[in-house]
């Protein structure tokens, strides 16, 4: 049998890479605007780092991370020797830890300086059970702002998240965001053994999972999909009776910008989010139809005690990640379809074979002059060729015949009116020889401007 993709992994065929790409261009463009810039970090780091960073109870730390070792390393732990903590190293689960570790490595927030303002696109990697919507590899794009904790910062991003949801055409009226206040190291202690004695209190009704959850980590609990584990979680006490009145202000001033900003939300006190490192605002965006269980498509939080966790000097952040792949099925519930086929501007066609050299050579002074062009590369007749001009979705074909060659000209049609003309192929050649000297990627011609229609038909 043919090989494969692994499971929960998924090719991004052409069409949908093109479709990342545009996710990427958007993001790039709509979080531009508030002034972020990109950061790439490695895709794998210490596993010390997600331990200390993301937290060891967390369900992406203690069971879906992809350990990432060498096979050297690989042999000495099967021989039981033991190995050094810096070569213990782990595919990343999520985005944030690396880039606060990079600020961190970098001193991008020295003291007194403005926030920094990162964003990334990539893909991250969780040993999940796979199902529709979860992957074991899967691509986010993200954002994180280090240094400032003013609740403009955490409005900010919410309202850039939604702008993003927006301008890649997800409906307004198909999301739901959640937003919720986690408290702080003052606050959350005591909440945290408030839950825990409440869960002592209903242990009969509680899973196995989420009484060892008590244990560790008792808030993991409000994500339990158990429905009687729900029923008691929902009449837990809530985290807003229990923040700190700086915790309190500082909510009530996000939702208060949210509110200026037209942003509709939702307070929803049983959202904690998945990874240990959230204080104050968490918030999760979903969507209402169409994705089942996996209906989160964006979400993130502030995180003012993370840049300490990973050795650096106290620094207030916050962010989001999304996810592409849910992002996409959103749309695609929405009843959106992804554009099929890339941009062709010329087409060149031979009217018999001994054109092809001719029509070879034009074809690549086009390409260097910027245009994109294709010419037949198995021999087909006249008539199949202009059908693959046509599904190529060329907008002009040239075509090259030896009476017309011979007159030093060329016959160009139009796809879109049918029309056709004869043009003057030195002239044409001139032209894209000037536009070739240019550097690449630079001023492009226009199609009708090298192979104008004119009057000649
Ligand atoms: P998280 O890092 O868990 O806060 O996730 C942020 C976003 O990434 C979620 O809202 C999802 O859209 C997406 N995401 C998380 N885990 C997966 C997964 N296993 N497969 C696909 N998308 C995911």
């Amino acid at each position: 049998m043919a090989l494969q993709a692994p499971e929960g992994t998924r090719d991004l065929l052409p069409d949908e890479s093109r479709f990342w790409s545009h996710f990427k261009q958007t993001a790039a463009d709509v979080f531009g605007r508030y002034g972020y810039l990109p950061i790439e970090t490695p895709m794998f780091e210490q596993t010390e780092l997600f331990v200390r960073g993301i937290g060891e109870a967390t369900d992406v730390v203690s069971k879906e991370m992809f350990q990432a070792i060498s096979g050297e390393n690989m042999k000495k732990l099967l021989a039981g020797e033991s190995i050094k903590s810096k070569s213990r190293l782990s595919l990343r689960p999520e985005g944030t830890a690396g880039v606060v570790r990079a600020v961190v490595q970098h001193d991008l927030v020295p003291q007194g300086a403005p926030p920094v303002k990162l964003m990334y696109a990539g893909p991250m990697f969780r040993a999940e059970r796979p199902q529709k919507g979860r992957y074991r590899q899967f691509n986010q794009i993200g954002v994180e702002c280090l240094g400032a904790e003013d609740p403009t910062t955490d409005a900010e991003v919410i309202i850039m998240l939604m702008r993003f949801f927006t301008a890649i055409g997800i409906p307004e009226t198909s999301m739901r965001l959640l937003v919720n206040s986690m408290g702080c190291d003052e606050c959350r202690p005591i909440y945290r053994e408030r839950v825990r004695t409440y869960m002592e209190e209903h242990a009969s009704e509680l899973c196995d999972e989420c009484m060892r959850r008590a244990e560790i980590n008792p808030l993991r609990a409000f994500d339990c999909k158990n429905p009687s584990c729900s029923a008691v979680m929902d009449a837990a006490p809530k985290i807003t009776d229990y923040l700190c009145d700086e915790c309190k202000e500082h909510y009530a001033a996000v939702k208060s910008l949210l509110d200026g900003a037209g942003i509709e939300y939702t307070q929803d006190t049983r959202l904690v989010r998945g990874l240990d490192y959230y204080t104050r605002t968490v918030f999760e965006v979903q969507v209402i139809d169409g994705l089942g269980s996996q209906n989160a498509i964006g979400g993130g939080g502030r995180y003012d005690k993370l840049a300490e966790e990973v050795g650096g000097r106290a620094t207030s952040g916050l962010g989001f990640a999304l996810g592409y792949e849910r992002c996409l099925l959103a749309l695609q519930a929405a009843g959106f379809e992804l554009p099929s086929a890339g941009r062709c501007d010329l087409f060149i066609a031979c009217v018999d074979d001994s054109m092809r050299a001719a029509a070879f050579g034009l074809l690549q002074m086009a390409r260097d002059a910027g245009l994109v062009c294709e010419m037949d590369h198995q021999g087909r007749s006249l008539k199949s060729q202009f059908k693959l001009a046509d599904k190529l979705g060329a907008l002009r074909v040239a075509i090259l015949g030896p009476d017309e060659l011979a007159a030093g000209k060329l016959k160009i049609r139009d796809m879109a009116t049918r029309r056709e003309a004869l043009v003057d192929l030195e002239a044409a050649k001139k032209l894209l020889a000037h536009f070739s000297g240019l550097p690449f990627g630079g001023k492009v011609p226009k199609i009708e401007d090298v192979f104008p229609m004119g009057d000649e038909e």
